[in-house]
């Protein structure tokens, strides 16, 4: 990745808690599943595909706002476990809202799982699509288009279409640093993520969690002198799902 990315992600790496929610979901929504492998270009799902979530939206915001610790004007969370699995449950709500009212400001495209992390060119319009990016603020949950997420995108100057049709990342120069990414409803950098469809954000989790398994086995295994049981995937290999897991990328409708 050529460009300048700064994301807050206190919670990348703490899926625990989500163990319950992976283990219960509903056999369509991808669990267990290798989305990421199968066809060439996977489209978001048109349909609702995801588990029923209970709580209404508000509850999931309150519950979540107690998790949400300001101290010095930064923002801290008290139980990252907690506070995942809330944020998944917010995903799936507000994810039934997305498909029903659509993406405020921006065309949707389809999901892609090759180029850039941050851009890439839209076959289609050919535009640089600019990949979604959400706020999980409690209080930015729901303020989006019809309730929906805050979805945005981050339009990169130092991005452009080269000769070849593809996308260019320009360094930057020293002073042209880009800081963090900061939300357009609330002006916060603190809970800026990028936003996945469920299907992939649950499948990112599970991946988290097999990562760290495996590590555990593979030390395990080490030290007993033992060789890897078959069937345990290799750090590298987890890691390279990781990567080619599908990303939305977004044309802003202005520019069309
Ligand atoms: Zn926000």
């Amino acid at each position: 990745m050529s460009n300048n990315l700064q994301l807050s992600r206190p919670w990348a790496t703490n899926v625990g808690a989500l163990l319950l929610i992976l283990m219960s979901c509903a056999p369509n929504v991808g669990c267990g599943r290798s989305d990421a492998r199968s066809g060439d270009r996977p489209q978001i799902p048109v349909q609702p595909t995801a588990p029923v979530v209970q709580e209404s939206l508000d509850d999931i915001r309150a519950h979540m706002a107690k998790l949400v610790l300001v101290e010095e004007n930064r923002h801290r969370i008290a139980s990252q476990q907690e506070f995942d699995a809330w944020r998944l449950k917010a995903l799936l709500k507000l994810d039934e809202i997305r498909q029903r009212e659509g993406v405020t400001g921006f065309k949707q495209t389809s999901v892609e799982k090759t180029g850039s992390q941050n851009g890439v060119v839209d076959p289609a319009s050919h535009q640089i699509a600019w990949r979604a990016f959400t706020c999980w603020n409690p209080a930015c949950l729901g303020k989006g288009k019809g309730g929906g997420p805050v979805v945005f995108a981050k339009q990169w100057e130092n991005a452009e279409i080269g000769a070849d049709g593809k996308l260019a990342w320009r360094t930057l120069k020293e002073d042209e640093q880009t800081s963090a990414i900061t939300c357009p409803t609330c002006g916060l950098p603190d809970f800026v993520q990028y936003y996945d469809v469920p299907e992939v954000e649950i499948r990112r989790q599970k991946l988290a969690q097999e990562l760290v398994k495996s590590r555990e086995i593979r030390a395990a295994a080490e030290a007993a002198g033992q060789l890897v049981p078959a069937g345990v995937r290799t750090p590298t290999e987890i890691m390279k799902e990781q990567t080619e897991l599908p990303k939305l990328f977004l044309v802003p409708e202005a520019s069309k």
